[in-house]
């Protein structure tokens, strides 16, 4: 086989040159080595709290040797934020210091090992922060933003999904009619919340003063009965056009959830999510085996092992890490590359508690990936939209992000310091059965 040396493509070029003078350019410029500049160095890594919605953000804020340059994360862990400014400011500052901020899979891998034991939410979580602020520092040395870092746009918005509750199907009804007026398509559909305490009656361990008095309490039963039903009513009366969702929450058991799944597969949900607590998931097999309905998992998702497996052997539909609880941005786009090839589409959870950098850092990240599946809506208040100038913004049922080079989302310090936390430490409170039993989300 004849092969060509680099010496030979040159000479072929001249001799090309001289029969057409368009091969007569001056190339050496795209060849030539790039410009040896210094490189950007971290000069500081730090948290910042703020809570303008009353509920807990952090965001992570890495600072460089180009003044004016920075990067801002979401490490938000509203249950348990003290830890992770912890692990930014007293960990990741020293750690980070000096290290080149264009290095981002680099550093990410070394801070990932720098504890030795990893994969927990509040490690993650730092993680995430530091990742995310040096994507937006990459965004804006490029001068784009970071879905085209990403490869660019696949969709020109974010299509999102609302929230319709309420306490019997008559308010459930009226709260579909009003999400679908907002423009959504598809619409998440719950009667008495999560596992339904707003269904349960009766809490002997409140009488028997078993816990505390704000300890909540639900009864699988009436959630069970009143779900199929709830599908039911608003397949009648809204018809095939919307889509509806469903989250069970992991609170029920396995066969319960295996149950409701095959029960709801006839009004043709667009997905159920969390059927089962994390450390359920060998469940997923038998479900699968049960019903072809749609299924979402991974809102409390910290560890690669959790979903390498429910992804490669194609036991979910979507995939819905929470993407600062798994270690950032990138490692969301590589849990969005392994679940292309196994056609599992993403929905990165997005609640109230993401910060404003978080919820941009998921819809560049839906812009941008082929198996996009759907994205939870947000609503930013008027006081988060003056802390955070840029922050996304929802339009007929659309996510959309600003042009502005990197997450487009910048932060008001001062103004932050104005909404400091609640004053309770935000647990996610106790919810347990009739007699008291704990039950785990
Ligand atoms: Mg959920």
């Amino acid at each position: 086989m004849k092969t060509f040396s680099l010496g030979a493509t040159a000479g072929a070029l001249g001799c090309l040159a001289k029969l057409n003078p368009l091969f007569a350019q001056d190339n050496t410029a795209a060849t030539k080595p790039a410009k040896n500049s210094a490189p950007l160095k971290i000069t500081k890594v730090r948290a910042i709290l703020t809570a303008p919605q009353n509920i807990r953000l952090l965001v992570v804020k890495v600072e460089t040797s180009e003044p004016g340059l920075y990067g801002l994360g979401c490490g938000t862990f509203q249950q348990r934020p003290l830890p992770v400014k912890t692990a930014v400011d007293e960990y990741l500052d020293p750690f980070c210091r000096g290290r080149d901020a264009d290095n981002i899979e680099d550093i990410w891998q070394t801070a990932y090992t720098s504890s030795y034991w990893r994969n927990g939410p509040v490690l993650n979580n730092a993680l995430s922060g530091l990742d995310q602020a040096l994507w937006d520092i990459k965004g804006k040395r490029a001068g784009l933003p970071v879905y085209q870092l990403l490869g660019g746009k696949c969709r020109f918005a974010v299509d999102c999904y609302s929230h319709a509750s309420g306490r019997d199907l008559q308010q459930l009804e009226d709260s579909v009619a009003r999400i679908q007026g907002q423009g959504f398509r598809h619409i998440r559909i719950q009667v008495g919340a999560y596992g339904s305490p707003q269904l349960s009656k009766d809490p002997h361990f409140k009488e028997a003063g078993f816990g505390l008095p704000s300890d909540s309490h639900m009864d699988p039963r009436p959630y069970l009965k009143i779900t199929p039903k709830a599908f039911e009513h608003v397949r009648n009366k809204f018809g095939d056009e919307i889509e509806l969702l469903h989250d069970i929450h992991e609170r029920i058991e396995p066969m319960d959830a295996i149950n409701l799944c095959k029960e709801v597969e006839k009004y043709r949900p667009f997905f159920m999510e969390d059927p089962f607590s994390p450390e359920q998931i060998g469940y997923f097999k038998q479900l699968r085996q049960q019903c072809a309905t749609p299924l979402a998992m991974g809102e409390l998702f910290n560890s690669p092992h959790e979903w390498v497996g429910l992804i490669s052997e194609r036991l979910i539909d979507f995939i819905r890490v929470h993407i600062s609880q798994v270690g950032g941005l990138s490692v969301a786009r590589k849990i969005a590359t392994l679940a292309e090839w196994f056609q599992v589409r993403s929905a990165w959870h997005g609640p109230g508690d993401v910060s404003p950098v978080g919820h941009a850092a998921n819809a560049h990240l839906d812009l941008a990936i082929p198996n996009f599946g759907i994205q939870e809506a947000v609503r930013f208040t008027q006081a988060t939209q003056d802390v955070f100038p840029g922050c996304p913004a929802m339009k007929n049922g659309y996510m959309h992000v600003n042009e502005a080079p990197g997450w487009g989302v910048d932060l008001n310090e001062e103004l932050a310091k104005k909404f400091p936390y609640p004053a309770d430490p935000g647990y996610w409170r106790p919810v347990r059965r009739k007699d008291g039993t704990s039950i785990r989300p």
